[in-house]
């Protein structure tokens, strides 16, 4: 039995049609590495080193505590969050840059739920949806004493209703890279006059969005996965405009306050979107998101995702045909996935060890997906190609069976 595939020279011929693959030399990339995990932990952007280093040597070295100022580092928050918003189609002052998703889901749900008191028992979730998503909504569930109520997918159409006081949803899941239709399930929510929060850690930078259009109230996202910020860059929140009069942090911070110089006793929160601040911004990590968030904005974002689409279809037939065992669970209708192709297979965590030996970085996620990453601006039809390639030849060998793969041994 075999199947057809696309030759090395065809993925080459690619390669040489595709407009953006001049953008990869945009990228500080090891050489000799095929990276497949940019939507865990985006590629180094070589604008970013320059950038790093004048954020160090000159705005820190020299211009010291002038710097909030001179640099406009007290700025930075809204000034990342207003071009982060042009990302996600929102206006300017919807979004601001700080902190991790894991918090800002916390001063999110918090704000909502204290807007609205006594309206519903439960907060609705996927099961399944990313730990921290479901780990904050539990706790602040019993600070408010509300239910969790996580159910599967498919459920959670009818579970919305007069008991739900919040839902929090991931729109491209982590794992299997299923994708939520925002404005569907945003229009059902608003039906119920329930409140939605969207987590678009595996959106922002893969696939199109348009919170306006959507009539999406409340976003949180991540910095460090397709926007390319870097290790630990600060998370963005997104509360529509109409929306934010009504809401005030958990986390009344002096950051969030309307004049934090003012160095008053009493708390006051910020007009705008500042009031989700909670404490000084990580300024280094918030330069080197910028970094990323300039790049994804010059980049033809329409263009992105075609690329994602055809590197999908092109990855999957590959797969198919060459690492058969390895079954495909994200779902192939481009409308119904991210910028991942996650595959199943008992052995997925020894597999995705042998992979990384062979200069194939993609990841493992529990228990039994190897998630493949695909990103448009740094990736190419070649790489695909080789990847499978590689890891055909893990499989047809076995190699994935020796002992060196056999217990897990770090985490990835
Ligand atoms: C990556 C990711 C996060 C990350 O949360 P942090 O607080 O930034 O560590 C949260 N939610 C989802 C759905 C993610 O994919």
């Amino acid at each position: 039995m075999s199947m057809d595939y696309p030759s090395l020279a065809e993925a080459e011929a690619r390669d040489a049609a595709d407009p953006l693959y001049a953008w990869r030399n945009r990228f500080t990339l090891p050489e000799g590495v095929i990276y497949l995990d940019g939507n865990s932990l985006g590629a180094l952007p070589t604008a970013t080193r320059a950038l790093m280093r004048d954020a160090t040597d000159r705005q820190w070295g020299e211009g010291l505590i002038r710097s909030w100022n001179d640099a406009d580092w007290i700025g930075a928050p809204r000034r990342v969050g207003d071009k982060i918003a042009t990302l996600i189609r929102a206006a300017p002052g919807e979004v601001i840059v700080c902190d991790s998703v894991t918090v800002n889901l916390y001063k999110l749900m918090g704000a909502i739920l204290a807007a609205r008191p006594g309206q519903g028992r439960t907060i609705l979730t996927e099961s399944g949806n990313f730990p921290t998503d479901l780990h904050v909504a539990a706790g602040i569930a019993a600070q408010h004493g509300l239910v969790l109520d996580a159910c599967q997918r498919g459920e959670i159409a009818d579970r919305i209703g007069p008991d739900t006081a919040l839902i929090v949803l991931t729109h491209v899941h982590y794992k299997t890279g299923e994708r939520f239709d925002i404005a569907a399930v945003q229009a059902l929510a608003d039906t119920h006059d329930v409140p939605l929060i969207w987590d678009l850690s595996h959106s922002a930078g893969a696939v199109p969005l348009n919170m306006a259009a959507d009539a999406a109230r409340f976003a949180v996202g991540c910095g460090y996965k397709y926007l390319n910020g870097g290790p630990g860059a600060p998370a963005f929140l997104y509360v529509a405009g109409e929306a934010l009069e009504f809401l005030g942090s958990p986390i009344q911070g002096w950051m969030g306050h309307a004049a934090p110089f003012a160095m008053t006793d009493d708390y006051a929160p910020a007009p705008g979107i500042e009031r989700f601040l909670a404490g000084t911004p990580p300024m280094l990590s918030l330069l080197a998101l910028e970094g990323g968030v300039d790049l994804m904005l010059e980049a033809d974002r329409d263009a992105l995702w075609t690329k994602s689409q055809a590197l999908f279809n092109f990855l999957i037939q590959l797969m198919a045909a060459r690492c058969p065992q390895l079954e495909l669970i994200t779902p192939a209708r481009a409308d119904l996935r991210g910028s991942h192709a996650s595959f199943a297979h008992p052995q997925a965590w020894p597999i995705n060890r042998a992979l990384i030996d062979a200069g194939v970085i993609g990841d493992f996620r529990a228990p039994n997906v190897l998630r493949l990453g695909l990103t448009p601006l740094y990736l190419g039809f070649a790489d695909l190609w080789h990847a499978v390639d590689r890891l055909a030849a893990i499989m047809d060998e076995g190699r994935w069976q020796r002992s060196e793969y056999s217990a897990p041994t770090r985490v990835t």
